[in-house]
């Protein structure tokens, strides 16, 4: 387990972020938003239940409420990523209703909003703290990396040929890292295995417990297969030991 990858982005620290990487990742989402022809927005995500207009509307308002996180850095008056998890459902309803054409320009200017307020904030507002969806403190800065898995990952869930090895190696380890680290929160609760993730172009291990103890099970790929299995996202080139299927991944978030 890599310490500096799982502290990059989602500490405490609040370090005044690289805006570099999301930029990378935010233009590849929405390029494959315009690549999009209209007649596919209709047809299925990698996501189940979802179409691939669920997934435009999803990353557009995702982008929204971290400018609610950020505005919040920057004013200090609390103001939540959405208003509860019904409103987070109706709203992602109402942007399917939405023309291809309206569902890519409010992904265009979502993400031109919050990189505006990300380049305005200053460095006592970067560090100030804010929570996320699931209620846990973060500094402004974690919304950085927040929005980069989301546009890596959404994507692929778009469903229109990338791939998890299209995503920076930087960041399928950091997303490796925050399953691995979610997974051992829970894991006495939730009773989840000691996955111990072995990549075999990394040097690895990403372990739930000890990898030296009985109890392991050890799953092998490339370090983006480990990933895409982890996050949920199928088990294709991913091995055990014994040869027998991978297990299903317990849920990450
Ligand atoms: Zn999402």
């Amino acid at each position: 387990m890599n310490a500096s990858v799982i502290g990059h982005g989602d500490d405490m620290t609040g370090a005044r972020p690289d805006l570099q990487v999301v930029r990378e990742g935010t233009e590849y989402f929405l390029r494959k938003l315009r690549e999009l022809t209209d007649d596919r927005f209709d047809g299925p995500s990698l996501l189940p239940g979802w179409t691939r207009r669920h997934v435009a509307a999803h990353v557009a308002y995702n982008a929204l409420a971290l400018l609610n996180l950020v505005e919040w850095a920057e004013t200090g008056v609390e103001k939540p990523m959405y208003e509860s998890p019904a409103a987070r459902d109706a709203e992602i309803e109402q942007g399917v209703a939405l023309t291809p054409a309206a569902l890519r320009e409010l992904n265009n200017q979502a993400a031109t909003k919050l990189d505006t307020a990300w380049n305005a904030l200053t460095d006592k507002a970067w560090r100030a703290e804010v929570r996320t969806r699931m209620g846990q403190p973060v500094a402004a800065s974690a919304t950085v990396w927040m929005r980069t898995r989301e546009v890596w990952l959404h994507a692929v869930d778009l469903n229109t040929g990338s791939s998890f090895t299209d995503i920076p190696a930087d960041c399928i380890d950091h997303v490796a890292a925050n399953v691995i680290a979610a997974w051992r929160a829970r894991q006495a609760a939730e009773q989840i295995p000691n996955f111990v993730l072995m990549p075999d172009d990394r040097p690895g291990p990403w372990a739930v417990g000890s990898e030296d103890a009985g109890d392991a099970v050890i799953l092998t790929g490339s370090a983006a297969a480990l990933a895409q299995w982890a996050t949920g996202r199928g088990a294709a080139g991913v091995a055990t030991e014994s040869g027998t299927p991978a297990p299903r991944p317990p849920a990450w978030l």
